[in-house]
């Protein structure tokens, strides 16, 4: 059974229950446009205890949102009851959450007209806001009016720019008018959230649509100014290190620790943004993974668009670790400290000479360089 299939039967049991159900969200917006649906989220006029008691097999993943994950054949969908909130005293949350009585009210709470349709199982289409319509024209457009929207939740103004960058979309020139007004309240947002909506910026066909975040000034949270970027370097981007990395080419003050990266991304994308320069031959690379280890040569590789060669290097089995030399720390003529540093530097020697790798030249040279390395 297909996710979609699987869908179709959570909507049909809720209305053979007496309940409305309706697709609604990201993925009426993807069907819409042909794009791959990665989630089926519902919305429907059953309260949550209802969808409870009427499905065996689900989980209360968000009561207090009215939000219960509904299990059947092997997919999850969220299934959310219609739901109006009020409030917002913190530019972030709604101060109340309350059930409502009628799909049009839960439409008119969701950010953008395009997220903003609702699909049943027969394949009828509620669009109130003019969804359709902005589908067509790729247009981002907030549903109802967008400087009121964008001060009861600042999130939806990365959202916007975010949205537009993974669909290709123009943001409609009212809505954007706003986001100028309104950046300042993005210093609300956690760290957190800014960087998970960066991320999926970065990781978009429209990568470079992330120094738009900087320039409205929604970046100013983390520690960032409009205007301190410096050109979009044509890199690739796949993986989270590497868009990271790409950020950190075009956006020098970025701290990876500000904005909440976990060590190791942070880490690798900095390392990496840092060797990136106009070329990477193969003996670059080669000391590149001797100096740095390989999560940052390949990390660069991709960058460069040249992830071949880091293959091309790996199938070599040319010695660029520590660990590929033909001999150990224990067979060294030295101690402590000592035998690190004499071993990088047999490193060193095998890249520019790799015949050398092997044991007795290695014992030999090591006998020599003992001295000077003490
Ligand atoms: P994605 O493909 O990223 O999952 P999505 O449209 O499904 O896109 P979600 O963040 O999963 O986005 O949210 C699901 C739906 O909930 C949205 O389509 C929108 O209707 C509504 N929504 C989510 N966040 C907000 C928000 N901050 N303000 C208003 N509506 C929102
Ligand atoms: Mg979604």
């Amino acid at each position: 059974m297909t996710a979609k299939e699987a869908a179709d039967s959570v909507l049909r049991q809720l209305e053979a229950a007496g309940y409305e159900g309706w697709a609604v969200g990201g993925c009426v917006r993807d069907t819409l446009l042909g794009r791959t649906v990665h989630d089926w989220d519902m919305t429907t006029s059953a309260t949550p205890q209802q969808v409870l008691a009427l499905f065996s097999h689900c989980v209360p993943t968000g009561l207090q949102h009215g939000t219960v994950t509904v299990l059947e054949s092997g997919y999850a969908f969220e299934v959310t009851t219609y739901r109006a909130e009020t409030g917002y005293s913190d530019g972030r949350h709604p101060d109340a959450v309350s059930f409502v009585g009628t799909l049009a009210e839960d439409l008119a709470r969701r950010d953008f007209t395009v997220n903003a349709m609702a699909l049943d199982v027969r394949g009828r289409l509620v669009d109130l806001h003019g969804g359709r319509e902005d589908l067509k024209d790729r247009l981002l457009r907030c549903v109802g009016e967008p400087e009121r929207r964008f001060r009861e939740d600042a999130l939806r103004m990365l959202r916007a720019v975010r949205f537009s960058a993974q669909l290709g979309f123009t943001i409609e020139a009212e809505t954007r008018r706003a986001m100028a007004a309104c950046a300042g309240g993005c210093a609300v947002l956690s760290a957190e959230r800014i960087r998970d909506e960066v991320e999926k910026t970065l990781r978009s066909p429209e990568p470079c649509r992330t120094l738009e975040l900087l320039d409205y000034g929604m970046l100013r949270a983390v520690g960032l100014e409009p205007g301190t970027a410096r050109p979009w370097p044509s890199v690739t981007i796949d993986s989270p290190a590497t868009a990271w990395a790409a950020f950190g080419l075009a956006v020098p003050d970025f701290d990876p620790t500000t904005m909440r990266l976990d060590k190791k991304t942070g880490r690798l994308a900095v390392e990496t943004a840092s060797l990136y320069g106009p070329e990477l031959t193969m003996d670059r690379l080669k000391r590149v993974v001797a100096n740095h280890g390989w999560d940052v040569g390949r990390c660069l590789c991709t960058l460069y668009g040249q992830a071949a060669l880091a293959e091309e290097l790996e199938r070599s089995g040319d010695c660029v670790t520590l660990a590929q030399l033909a001999i150990t720390g224990r067979d060294l003529p030295v101690t402590g400290p000592a035998v690190g540093r004499l071993l990088r530097q047999l490193l060193n020697h095998v890249l520019e000479v790799p015949a050398d790798n092997e044991r007795t030249r290695l014992l030999e040279l090591a006998a020599i360089w003992k001295e000077n390395t003490l």
